[in-house]
Parts: C-alpha cells; structure tokens; sequence
C-alpha cells in the first residue's frame, strides 16, 4: 500500500507541476499578447520601412537605406550585440520604359504591364511579333518551334482557385513565371507575356522573379493583370493574327555589396545554442513590399521588443534575422547558413514570418516527428489566440538553407486567402496591413519562441 502511496504522491506532483507550468504559461503568453496590442512598435515599425523607406529591390538604394534602417531600429532596443554580415548581391534595375500594347486591325490596346525581375530588355527597340497563347507546357511542346518560333508566347494558366490554401494555387502555376522565357525560347519564341500570378481579378501587375538557362537564348518577359490577360485572350479568338509590341528597358548591372541586418540576446543558459527569428529586408521594386516582407520584418524585431519589455531573459541565444535578397537570389539566407555552419555553431530553431501579415492561424513544422510532438504539446496554450495549425509542413525560404537534419524549421502560417492578391504588385502598401493582424503574428512568434526556449525540443511530458 505504501508503494502506491507514494506513487500516487509522485503522479500528483508531476501533474501540479504540469499544471502550474500551463497556467505560468498561459500568463506568460497572455502578458506578451497584451503588450504587443497595448503598447507594440509593430505597426509604427511598419509604417516607418515602407514610407521612409520604400521599396528596397537587393542591391538598390532603397535596400541600403533598409539596411540602415534596420540597424538603427535593432540597436534602440538594448540587445546584447547588433551586427552586419556582408554577402554580394544581384543587381537588376527596372529602368523607365515598360510598355506592352496588343494591336488588332488599327485598334491599339495598352495593357498593364510589369517587367519579370531579371528579364533582359528589349534592346532599345521594340519588339514585335504575333501573341500565341499557351496554357501548359504539354501544349507549348505540341505547338512546336513551327507555330512557336519568331513570336511572343502568351502564357495564360490562371492560378487554381479550388486550393483552399492559396500558396498550393501559386505553387502549381508560378513555373510559368520562373520558366516561362527559358522554356518558350527553346522553341524560338522572341519574347514571353505571362498572366500574374494572383486569384484577384483587377488591373494591377505583378513582377516577380523568373530564370534564364545556360545555352538557351534569352528573351524578355513581362506580366500583365489578370484582366489585361482575360482581355488578351478575348481578342486572340476574334483575331488570331493579333500582334503584341514590347519596350523594356531593365537590365542587370554588376553585383552590389549588401548585408543581412543580426540582432542577438545572449542565452542564460545556453549562449551557443541558437534560435533565429526573421524575415527579410528586401521587396520588389514595385509597391513597398508591406506583407512581402515588410510584416515578417517588423514582427521579428518586436519579437526583441517584447523579450525585452517583458524582462523575458532567453536560456537560449535569440537572434532576429533580417535578411537580404529572398526574392532573387536567397544570397542572404544562403550567407547566413554558410557562417553557421563555419563558426560550427548549434542552431536548435529558426522560424520564419514570410507569408504576409495576415491574422496568424499557426505553424507549420519543417522537422522531425518528435519535435513536431513537443510544438503541438503547446496547442492550448494558443486556443484563446485562435491558433489551431501544428503540422508537417514548409519553414521558409531564407530559413532553407539552415537545414541540418537537426534544426526544426517553422514558418507562421497566417490566413492565406488575400496574400496573393497584393503579393508583388503596385498595391503591396502599408495601407493595405491591418494593424491587429499584424500585431497578433508578432505575438505568435514571441509566444512559440519564448515556449521552445523554455521547454526545449526534449521531451517535457508537458501535455496539458
Ligand atoms: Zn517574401
């Protein structure tokens, strides 16, 4: 009797401690939720990247003025150390003439259009040619340099608005941007005109980066809106012999020097163990790149706000990470991942806010099953924020390169259905972030960070 005495003791204590850690937890998470909408910098942050600064395409001027801007803002909340980490950086430049009009019998139709980053232009002259619309390569291949060669290709697959998650619609159909060029060259086409990768239907084009291939001649290629390329493709069943003409002007000069933006708060326990939060520094030169990356930006950097505002003394080194050049090139993630591994050091965790700053309905886990067991452990502890996604899934891109078997990668999953309606366009503006949803990814980050902190990735038995 004694024996189960006593183990009836040790279960009893074990679950009080399980439970006065839930409620510690449960206040602690609180206490940051409060904060971050009471007192946050979140949204001022914000404002101040994309009005004082603007858009910040790698290797412009706006992205050194983000680099300064980062540095200043980092260093103003008494981290232990900021730095700068040097990488090169590509540097391609929009310049002043983009122009795409589709000419039928003696009517000229001017379209909306936005040169692909990394497009060649057009040599100064304009390029002319009859338009073939394609929606597969399959059909591409079936077409043949016959009806393909010495003519503009119109690459028309819409994004599928049957994914519930919009980035599985943007997965499947952004080949067309990144190989639209490659692929239609092949069979010598002149040029590409590729509908924008959105599920909206408006006016507004949306750049983003595509790819040349070795060997393969390269020829420019722009993007219209999704109304231009509906309109486009209504005027090629009336006219089939419908002509397009193309003047751009953008091009690729040589690489510029550039840096990732590190601010760190030591461990107590311990310092050479390391987890990353971050977002990156540059956006596309159109807009202001507000959701893209501006929001995983500015929540990175609270997330040290409120560690510090809330006397949160970290055992393990936190460090926020902006990084420079995700959008064409990764250079900055890439850099980041070579110093870690140089200087051998252990990073445990690094997560990533990359997906706009929509209201934050979770994680997804680029782990193993049993790290992915302790994250979803803390599932209660988030019902009252109304996070309810813990599962398998992709950490990001400028946290990829990170991956070492051991590290857990995460990306904050936040509502997708209005990302890609702003994601590389003109409208990709503060005014178009709202303030709430903003903060409450900021609160979410600093709540998985401060729980994997505390806890670890060992097992904690900690189930409540
Ligand atoms: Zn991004």
């Amino acid at each position: 009797m004694k024996f189960y005495s006593l183990l009836f003791s040790i279960l009893f204590a074990i679950n009080f401690t399980i439970a006065q850690d839930f409620q510690k937890d449960s206040i602690q998470l609180k206490s940051i939720y409060n904060q971050v909408l009471n007192e946050g910098n979140v949204y001022e942050n914000l404002r101040s990247l994309c009005k004082d600064v603007g858009h910040r395409l790698s290797g412009s001027p706006g992205a050194a003025k983000a680099v300064n801007w980062g540095e200043r803002l980092l260093s103003k909340y008494d981290l232990d150390s900021v730095w700068l980490q040097e990488l090169m950086v590509p540097h391609w430049v929009r310049g002043d003439v983009e122009r795409l009009d589709f000419i039928s019998g003696n009517k000229i139709y001017k379209t909306n259009c936005t040169a692909l980053g990394g497009s060649v232009g057009t040599n100064s002259s304009v390029l002319s040619g009859q338009v073939v619309e394609i929606h597969s390569w399959k059909e591409m291949e079936e077409l043949g340099n016959e009806k393909i060669s010495g003519k503009l290709v119109f690459l028309n697959r819409p994004m599928n608005p049957s994914y519930i998650t919009t980035f599985h619609a943007y997965g499947s159909c952004v080949d067309q941007r990144h190989q639209g060029a490659a692929e239609a060259a092949k069979y010598g086409a002149i040029g590409v005109i590729v509908r924008s990768m959105t599920l909206k239907f408006d006016n507004n084009p949306h750049t983003g980066s595509m790819g040349y291939k070795e060997g393969i001649e390269k020829i420019p290629a722009v993007a219209v809106s999704t109304v231009d390329a509906h309109n486009l493709s209504e005027m090629l069943k009336l006219n089939p012999q419908l002509v397009a003409k193309m003047k751009l002007n953008c091009q690729t000069l040589p690489d510029v020097l550039s840096y990732n933006v590190i601010g760190e708060i030591r461990g107590s326990e311990f310092p050479e163990k390391v987890i990353v939060v971050g977002g990156h520094l540059d956006s596309w030169d159109i807009g202001e790149g507000a959701h893209d990356d501006g929001a995983g930006v500015v929540q990175s950097i609270e997330v040290m706000n409120l560690f510090k505002k809330l006397n949160i003394r970290p055992k393990h080194t936190v460090r926020c990470i902006l990084y420079m050049n995700e959008e064409n090139g990764n250079r900055g993630g890439k850099t980041y991942a070579s110093f870690v591994k140089n200087k051998g050091e252990e990073h445990i965790m690094a997560i990533e806010s990359d997906r706009g700053g929509f209201s934050p309905r979770g994680f997804s886990v680029d782990g193993s099953d049993s790290q992915l067991a302790v994250i979803q452990t803390f599932e209660n502890l988030f019902e009252p924020y109304q996070l309810h996604l813990f599962k398998k899934g992709y950490g990001g891109v400028d946290i990829g390169p990170l991956r070492d078997g051991k590290i857990c990668l995460i990306g904050l999953v936040p509502d997708s259905q209005r990302y890609f309606d702003f994601h590389h366009a003109p409208t990709d503006v503060f005014e178009n972030v709202n303030k709430r949803e903003l903060e409450l990814g900021s609160a979410a980050l600093s709540s998985i960070i401060y729980l994997i902190d505390k806890y670890g990735f060992k097992s904690t038995g900690f189930n409540q």
